[in-house]
């Protein structure tokens, strides 16, 4: 082989590497969307150790993957931007300064374009817009999914497809987005690890952890579900962000989340 077929061969080799290294993830694009704030009348009931009033932020994600979208929770309910007083929640008071239909409909996606809604767990404050979405997939954990709900009741709408995962799940099968089971806070709590092409791997917490001080402590709040379960669950958040080089993601936490760029601005 001559010299310059040769340098054509290896530079189309390394084209097929890199094409190919691509194509194992499917991630287009990722958004962070704002979902509202809780007041709380005591902070120390979600991070031990503090007193009096605090703001705990509430954040959404969505995710462009090139099988389709999946929304990462829901916030609070789009109506309690229609209430500028705010709407009175048993822990303080919430508040949403902007409908996270209007966030979907500023980049162009309605909520029938979202093939998967997976959600951290089954609380108020992450299930608040879920019945925008009846069209799409459940992603949840078996274990959250059969928790029986106030007064008995199924705590996500029957007539909706779901798939109940028990344990971690691989969503796309590329890698890219797994579900990773994180019980405590609740019987079937979950995190997403998503793998951008270009910003890196992140840890979505959900309400594994509601702030930077809980991490950094390994605290956990005495009113979880399980408290026991909710620190094993930090050891095993430690091992996959080691595993995976991953940066741990707060959505509660209002310090990390003012550093995020929102939509309709993303990350690769
Ligand atoms: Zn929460």
């Amino acid at each position: 082989m001559k010299p310059l077929s040769l340098l054509f061969a290896l530079a189309a080799g390394f084209g097929v590497v890199s094409n190919s290294a691509m194509a194992q993830n499917g991630i287009e694009r990722f958004y962070v969307l704002y979902c509202g704030e809780i007041a709380l009348n005591d902070m120390g009931r979600f991070s031990p150790g503090f007193t009096g009033p605090g703001t705990l932020s509430d954040t959404c994600y969505l995710i462009k993957h090139r099988q389709g979208w999946l929304l990462w929770d829901t916030g609070l309910g789009d109506a309690v931007a229609d209430k500028p007083e705010g709407q009175k929640s048993n822990a303080g008071v919430w508040y949403n300064k902007k409908k996270l239909s209007a966030q979907l409909a500023e980049i162009g996606v309605k909520p029938s374009d979202i093939r998967y809604l997976a959600l951290s767990h089954s609380h108020g404050d992450h299930v608040g817009n879920v019945d925008m979405f009846l069209q799409s997939t459940l992603l949840v954990q078996k274990a959250e999914y059969d928790w029986p709900g106030p007064n008995n009741t199924p705590r996500f709408n029957p007539a909706m497809k779901v798939m109940k995962a028990d344990g971690d799940h691989d969503v796309f099968g590329d890698g890219s987005v797994t579900l990773i089971s994180t019980p405590g806070h609740s019987p079937g709590h979950q995190c997403l690890l998503v793998k951008l092409p270009r910003t890196g791997a992140l840890l979505l917490s959900g309400d594994a952890v509601h702030t930077k001080a809980n991490w950094d402590l390994k605290r956990a709040p005495e009113q979880n579900f399980n408290h026991a379960q909710s620190i094993a669950t930090l050891d095993r958040m430690a091992a996959v962000l080691r595993e995976h080089n991953a940066a741990l993601w707060i959505g509660h936490e209002p310090s990390e989340v003012a550093q995020r760029k929102y939509a309709p601005a993303y990350y690769e």
